[in-house]
Protein backbone atom coordinates (compact mmCIF):
# COMPACT_ATOMS: atom_id res chain seq x y z
CA UNK A 1 0.00 0.00 0.00
CA UNK A 2 1.51 3.27 -0.90
CA UNK A 3 1.95 6.10 1.80
CA UNK A 4 0.27 9.20 0.55
CA UNK A 5 0.17 12.79 1.85
CA UNK A 6 -3.45 12.28 2.90
CA UNK A 7 -5.71 9.31 2.26
CA UNK A 8 -9.05 10.47 3.08
CA UNK A 9 -8.41 12.11 -0.24
CA UNK A 10 -8.72 8.39 -1.57
CA UNK A 11 -11.33 6.37 -2.60
CA UNK A 12 -8.77 3.95 -3.39
CA UNK A 13 -5.20 4.03 -4.86
CA UNK A 14 -4.67 1.02 -7.01
CA UNK A 15 -6.55 1.86 -9.39
CA UNK A 16 -6.41 5.38 -8.15
CA UNK A 17 -9.49 7.63 -7.63
CA UNK A 18 -10.14 10.80 -5.54
CA UNK A 19 -13.08 10.75 -3.10
CA UNK A 20 -15.45 13.39 -3.30
CA UNK A 21 -18.84 13.53 -1.71
CA UNK A 22 -21.94 13.77 -3.12
CA UNK A 23 -25.05 15.99 -1.68
CA UNK A 24 -28.67 14.87 -2.47
CA UNK A 25 -29.30 17.89 -3.15
CA UNK A 26 -26.70 17.06 -6.80
CA UNK A 27 -23.88 19.28 -5.58
CA UNK A 28 -20.28 16.95 -5.43
CA UNK A 29 -17.35 18.03 -3.89
CA UNK A 30 -13.46 17.22 -3.39
CA UNK A 31 -12.73 16.83 -0.70
CA UNK A 32 -15.11 14.75 0.80
CA UNK A 33 -17.13 16.84 3.38
CA UNK A 34 -19.72 15.49 6.51
CA UNK A 35 -22.21 18.54 5.01
CA UNK A 36 -23.18 19.92 1.87
CA UNK A 37 -21.22 23.94 1.02
CA UNK A 38 -24.24 24.07 -1.33
CA UNK A 39 -27.21 23.20 0.95
CA UNK A 40 -25.79 22.74 4.23
CA UNK A 41 -27.10 19.32 4.33
CA UNK A 42 -25.92 16.44 5.81
CA UNK A 43 -27.47 14.07 3.42
CA UNK A 44 -23.83 13.36 1.85
CA UNK A 45 -22.62 10.09 0.53
CA UNK A 46 -18.85 9.05 -0.34
CA UNK A 47 -18.45 8.69 -4.11
CA UNK A 48 -15.25 7.93 -6.24
CA UNK A 49 -14.49 10.64 -8.49
CA UNK A 50 -14.63 9.99 -12.23
CA UNK A 51 -10.80 9.64 -13.24
CA UNK A 52 -10.66 10.96 -16.53
CA UNK A 53 -11.62 14.62 -16.96
CA UNK A 54 -10.41 18.09 -19.28
CA UNK A 55 -8.32 20.77 -18.25
CA UNK A 56 -10.61 23.38 -17.10
CA UNK A 57 -7.85 26.15 -16.39
CA UNK A 58 -4.15 25.58 -15.30
CA UNK A 59 -0.85 28.29 -14.93
CA UNK A 60 2.97 26.89 -14.21
CA UNK A 61 4.62 27.95 -11.43
CA UNK A 62 8.26 29.36 -11.67
CA UNK A 63 8.94 29.41 -7.70
CA UNK A 64 9.40 26.62 -5.07
CA UNK A 65 6.07 26.06 -3.36
CA UNK A 66 5.94 27.39 0.37
CA UNK A 67 5.22 24.97 2.96
CA UNK A 68 3.31 22.84 3.84
CA UNK A 69 3.99 21.55 -0.10
CA UNK A 70 7.00 20.20 -0.65
CA UNK A 71 9.46 18.52 -3.34
CA UNK A 72 12.29 16.41 -3.40
CA UNK A 73 13.97 18.79 -6.31
CA UNK A 74 12.37 21.99 -7.68
CA UNK A 75 11.73 22.22 -11.24
CA UNK A 76 9.29 24.54 -12.82
CA UNK A 77 5.59 22.70 -12.49
CA UNK A 78 2.23 23.28 -13.99
CA UNK A 79 -1.33 23.42 -11.36
CA UNK A 80 -4.37 23.08 -13.36
CA UNK A 81 -7.95 22.96 -12.54
CA UNK A 82 -9.42 19.85 -13.95
CA UNK A 83 -13.22 19.26 -14.61
CA UNK A 84 -14.32 15.41 -13.79
CA UNK A 85 -17.86 15.80 -14.67
CA UNK A 86 -19.50 16.35 -11.40
CA UNK A 87 -16.93 18.32 -10.30
CA UNK A 88 -13.54 20.70 -10.71
CA UNK A 89 -10.49 19.45 -9.12
CA UNK A 90 -7.06 21.49 -8.41
CA UNK A 91 -3.99 19.35 -8.90
CA UNK A 92 -0.31 18.81 -10.49
CA UNK A 93 -0.26 18.54 -14.46
CA UNK A 94 2.37 16.23 -14.73
CA UNK A 95 5.06 15.75 -17.86
CA UNK A 96 5.07 19.64 -18.93
CA UNK A 97 4.35 23.13 -18.50
CA UNK A 98 2.17 24.36 -21.59
CA UNK A 99 -1.39 22.90 -21.58
CA UNK A 100 -4.45 23.45 -23.44
CA UNK A 101 -8.11 24.35 -21.84
CA UNK A 102 -10.39 21.39 -22.65
CA UNK A 103 -7.34 18.96 -22.91
CA UNK A 104 -7.97 15.33 -21.73
CA UNK A 105 -5.55 14.26 -18.71
CA UNK A 106 -6.21 11.77 -16.77
CA UNK A 107 -5.71 10.96 -12.70
CA UNK A 108 -2.24 9.18 -11.50
CA UNK A 109 -0.66 8.51 -8.29
CA UNK A 110 2.80 10.56 -8.04
CA UNK A 111 5.52 10.94 -6.23
CA UNK A 112 5.15 13.97 -3.88
CA UNK A 113 8.25 14.17 -1.66
CA UNK A 114 10.25 11.36 0.05
CA UNK A 115 10.89 11.12 3.59
CA UNK A 116 13.80 8.77 4.24
CA UNK A 117 13.58 5.38 2.77
CA UNK A 118 9.21 6.69 2.69
CA UNK A 119 7.95 7.67 -0.86
CA UNK A 120 5.10 9.45 -0.12
CA UNK A 121 2.38 9.85 -3.10
CA UNK A 122 -0.22 12.30 -3.64
CA UNK A 123 -2.81 12.59 -7.12
CA UNK A 124 -1.79 14.56 -10.31
CA UNK A 125 -2.85 14.06 -13.48
CA UNK A 126 -1.29 13.78 -16.98
CA UNK A 127 -2.11 14.07 -20.57
CA UNK A 128 -4.60 11.30 -21.76
CA UNK A 129 -3.45 11.00 -25.46
ZN1 LIG B 1 -26.46 19.83 -0.91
Amino acid sequence: MPTTVDDSLFSSLDPVALRGSECSCGATVFPALGSCPVCTGVDVTDVALPTDGIVWSWTTQHFEPKPPFRTDEFAPFSIGYVDLGPVIVEGWLLGRTEWVIGEPVRLVLTKAWTDGDTVVHTYAFEAAS
